[in-house]
This record gives structure tokens, C-alpha cells and sequence, in this order.
């Protein structure tokens, strides 16, 4: 039977989880709320046994094109915190103000300066590694302490001071109480000490608030409206056709699937599921004379800073590089052939923001419309002449490394970041959500995620998308009061 709630909210990622955790702290006693997650519970423990993180594999929910544009989507309960890497770099100040500082792309609806504290709660609550120093303005420093430097990122540092900086990391760099210290093997996906934070070690109790139903294999299909309002949420329990109702509904399933939701429901708007980006990564060996590689304390040591922010952005992408510290991350050529010297071999990503292409696109698949499926034709031309100035980058930092010869330059083909499918804004003509994430035309419906963001920064989307779930709470509340 149909019931009625006070919020539904789709999706147990990131996205929902953060604006639920949020959303409980201020909530009345008597508030009701129901969460629908797709997946099953899919615990860590059963992701080491079975040695994937979802038991519904990619295949079944989405298709793309072409099909080495891999999204590596875990639908279950967590979402992606499953499968991620950790990685939990802030976006720089001049990623939400593109146009304005360097006539390229659009300014976000918001700045750095509005999140800068939704970030640092979301670093406590996944009690982030950091360096001391940072490359943009914190209010507070990193909950646990910075991780090891390499060998080489010691090197860098020391020529860059200003440019090479600690990772940010929700590996661990020591105990949690829930988690364990990275064991920087490279296994991230599945982690076998539990190191990285997830929904599952890290947010799990706020599923089980009295005030919240969780409700898992429940894959919804579309949300009805009307008179201009989101009223009923139809979906799939365990394959049987159910339906229950809200006076708020929190779509949070994925820069995949918040779009696809919304195309199945008839909430169209002329740029829904277009703009889909991610970020272009150029893979890089360098082999070096005497220094030893790998010997950082977890998978990414060091962040490169150098070729960021700067007037550079009016030309050409913005670039952020990470030390890869796991040689078995991109296992073949990792290591040298010569004798005592296999790990003089460095491993860097360069990782390069883009401007939205309305032909990289999300749609709902004609043959099953219970799947996605993604378009992406390319990069934009902003972006690759980011990643033709690889060399020249490489010419740089040879000024504090001993490089003997640069092994090999490829670009890889996904950095699974999905991004820009909802996007959000002021003009309601450009925009499908505004500022604080509410539709334009629906206003008791929230499009939570990084489907919002106007452009594709370099630096990692999690930690950003997660301040705007907590932006967003905030917002609401405000907006009662
Ligand atoms: C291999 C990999 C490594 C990554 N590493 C990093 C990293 O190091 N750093 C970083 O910042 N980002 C990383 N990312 C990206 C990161 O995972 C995403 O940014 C993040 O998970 C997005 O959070 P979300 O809550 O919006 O979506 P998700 O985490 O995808 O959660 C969406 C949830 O909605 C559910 N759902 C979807 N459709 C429906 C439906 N129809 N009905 C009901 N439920 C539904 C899904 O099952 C899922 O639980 C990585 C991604 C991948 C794939």
C-alpha cells in the first residue's frame, strides 16, 4: 500500500548520504523519511568474498558509447563510496569562476567562499589526510594527519614549495576508530583494510535513525508531478511496481542516473542529461636516475599545483597532478627492467578540467529504458590543448627531478568523474537547478550531485558534491525559517 512520507530521498551515495546526515541534525522528531537505493546491502564484508563491489554489475543499468568510455557505476547501498579512490582534493577558487576570471566556459551559481565550511564538516566526517600547507584558503586544518611523501614528491616540494603539496585523502594516514591506516597496495577498490571512508564505515547509523526507512532493491523509475509540484515517486520493489508520496523528494542517484530518472518522468528541459563531462587524464612515465618511486604512504603522494590556477586557464585546461604511489595501478611498464632499479620509474597523472560539449550526452536507452546510456564524442579542444602541454609541464618539473628519459606519455580514455547532466545556474533558460539545487520549475524536487556542475574541475568532484548536499540542507532550513 501507498504511504506517505515528509522526503523521499533516491540514492544512498555521497550525495543523498550527506544531505541526509545534514538533514537529521535539524529535523523534527515526528519528520518521515523514506530512501530508496536500487542495490542491495552489499557489505564489505560480502564485497571480499565476492570480489566485486556491487552485485548488480554496470552492464545491467547502463550502456555507453563508444564502450571503452568505461563509468564503472556500483549501485548498492554506499553507491560509488564502494568503489572509490579516496581522493579528496577541494576545488580551487577559480573553478567556479571560469568566465569571469579567464573568459572561458561559465561561472558557477556559487563560489568556494560559500562551501569553504561545508567542506571542512565534510573532511570531519571523513576524516580526511592532509598536508599543513595548502593551495587554497582552509578555515581549518585536516582532521588526520598527512600522509608519507615519496622519494620524489620529497624532491618536488622542496624545489616547488608553493606547487607540490601533500594529498588529500580520505585513506587514512592513522586509526579512525572505524577504519584502518592505508596500506598503499593500490587495491583502493576494494580496500582490504577498510581504510578509505565509505557510507557503509562512516554513515551507516543515520539509516538507522528512527525517523528513516531505508528501503533496499527499490529502483525507482519516475517521479510524477503536478501542478508544478513533485508529488509521487514509482518504482521498482524487488521488480513488483510500487509508488509512495512526499512533499519533498531528493533525487541523489548519480550524474548518470539523476538525469535519467528525470527523462522517464517527463521533467524535461532543452540541456537535461547534455553537458556530460569528466575530466581528461594524461598517464606519464618518467624514469629517474638514482631516486626510488613508491615508497609514499598511500596510493596518490603528492598533488602537483604548479600548472592550476593562473592566466594559462584563458588558453588552455588547468591541470592537476598526482604522484601515482602504487606501481600496480597501471600495472604493465610500471616497473623498470634493470637490475636494482625497477622502482626508478615514476608514475604521474595529469588531470585536466573541461569545458561541457552539448554533444557528450546521457539518455535513456531506447531498447531497455530501464538502463542509461552515455554518449561522449570527446574532450573539448579547451581540454587537449591542456594535455598537448604535457612536455613542456615535464620540461619543469625536470628542474627538481633527475629524469633519464621520459618512458612514455598516453592519455587514458576515463576518469569515471560523470559530471554536468542537471546543471545548475540562475537563469532558469540555462539551468535546470539554481543555486541551492532546487529545480527551476519543480521547487519541492533537489537534484543533489555532481550532475550539477558547470564545468569539470581537475581536481577530484566527491568531496565538492558532498558540501553542496550539505549546502543544499542548509539552504532549506534557511529557507523555513
Ligand atoms: C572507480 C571509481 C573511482 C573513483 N574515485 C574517486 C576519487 O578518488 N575521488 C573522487 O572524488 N571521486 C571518485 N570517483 C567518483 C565518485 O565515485 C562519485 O563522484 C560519487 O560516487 C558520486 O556520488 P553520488 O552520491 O552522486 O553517486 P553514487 O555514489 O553513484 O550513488 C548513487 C546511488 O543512487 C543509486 N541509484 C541510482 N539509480 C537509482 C534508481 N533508479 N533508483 C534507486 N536508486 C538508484 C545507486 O545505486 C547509488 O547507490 C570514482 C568513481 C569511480 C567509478
Amino acid at each position: 500500500m501507498a504511504e506517505r512520507y515528509d522526503i523521499i530521498i533516491v540514492g544512498t551515495g555521497f550525495a543523498g548520504a550527506f544531505f541526509l546526515k545534514r538533514y537529521l541534525e535539524r529535523a523534527p522528531a515526528n519528520v518521515r523519511i523514506l530512501v530508496l537505493e536500487r542495490g542491495g546491502s552489499d557489505t564489505k564484508a560480502w564485497q571480499l568474498q565476492h570480489g566485486r563491489t556491487s552485485s548488480i554489475a554496470p552492464q545491467e543499468v547502463y550502456v555507453s558509447y563508444p564502450n571503452d568510455k568505461e563509468w564503472f557505476t556500483s549501485p548498492g547501498f554506499g553507491g560509488n563510496s564502494k568503489c572509490w579512490g579516496g581522493g579528496g582534493s577541494r576545488m580551487m577558487p577559480g573553478d567556479f569562476q571560469l568566465r569571469s576570471r579567464y573568459g572561458v566556459g561559465e561561472d558557477w551559481p556559487i563560489s568556494y567562499d560559500d562551501l569553504e565550511t561545508h567542506y571542512g564538516v565534510v573532511e570531519e566526517i571523513m576524516s580526511i589526510a592532509g598536508p599543513a600547507d595548502s593551495p587554497m584558503q582552509r578555515s581549518k586544518p585536516f582532521p588526520l594527519r598527512p600522509h608519507r611523501f615519496s622519494d620524489p614528491d620529497v624532491l618536488l616540494k622542496k624545489r616547488f614549495p608553493t606547487g607540490w603539496y601533500g594529498t588529500a585523502t580520505a585513506r587514512a594516514s592513522a586509526p579512525t576508530g572505524q577504519r584502518g591506516v592505508c596500506c598503499a597496495t593500490g587495491a583502493c577498490e576494494f580496500c582490504p583494510v577498510d581504510a578509505k571512508f565509505t557510507i557503509e564505515n562512516g554513515l551507516k547509523e543515520i539509516f538507522s535513525d528512527p525517523r528513516v526507512t531505508l528501503q533496499l532493491h527499490s529502483e525507482v523509475e519516475t517521479i510524477e508531478t503536478s501542478a508544478g509540484l513533485a508529488r509521487t515517486v514509482n518504482y521498482l520493489k524487488n521488480g513488483v511496481p510500487a509508488h509512495d508520496s512526499a512533499d519533498l523528494i531528493i533525487l541523489a542517484a548519480s550524474g548518470m542516473f539523476n538525469p535519467h530518472i528525470l527523462m522517464r518522468s517527463n521533467i524535461n528541459h532543452r540541456l537535461l542529461g547534455k553537458r556530460l563531462t569528466d575530466k581528461l587524464t594524461v598517464d606519464v612515465f618518467l624514469d629517474l636516475r638514482g631516486v626510488k618511486c613508491y615508497n609514499g604512504s598511500t596510493l596518490v603522494s603528492g598533488l602537483g599545483y604548479l600548472f592550476y590556477e593562473g592566466e594559462h586557464r584563458r588558453d588552455h585546461a588547468a591541470c592537476l597532478i598526482e604522484t601515482t604511489n602504487s606501481p600496480f595501478v597501471i600495472v604493465q611498464g610500471a616497473l623498470r627492467a634493470e637490475r636494482g632499479r625497477w622502482t626508478e620509474r615514476m608514475l604521474l597523472k595529469f588531470l585536466f578540467d573541461d569545458v561541457p560539449r552539448e554533444d557528450n550526452y546521457v539518455t535513456v536507452n531506447a531498447a531497455n529504458p530501464r538502463m542509461a546510456e552515455t554518449r561522449f564524442v570527446g574532450y573539448s579542444d579547451y581540454a587537449i590543448r591542456g594535455a598537448d602541454q604535457v612536455p613542456r609541464m615535464i620540461d619543469k618539473l625536470a628542474e627538481a627531478l633527475p629524469i633519464e628519459r621520459v618512458e612514455s606519455i598516453f592519455r587514458g580514455s576515463s576518469n569515471a568523474h560523470i559530471e554536468g547532466t542537471v546543471v545548475m545556474g540562475n537563469d532558469p533558460a540555462t539551468s535546470i537547478v539554481d543555486k541551492h539545487l532546487v529545480h527551476h520549475q519543480v521547487r519541492n524536487l533537489l537534484v543533489l550531485g555532481s550532475s550539477a556542475f558547470v564545468t569539470a574541475s581537475p581536481s577530484h568532484p566527491t568531496i565538492t558534491l558532498s558540501a553542496m548536499s550539505l549546502w543544499a540542507a542548509d539552504a532549506l532550513f534557511a529557507a523555513r525559517a
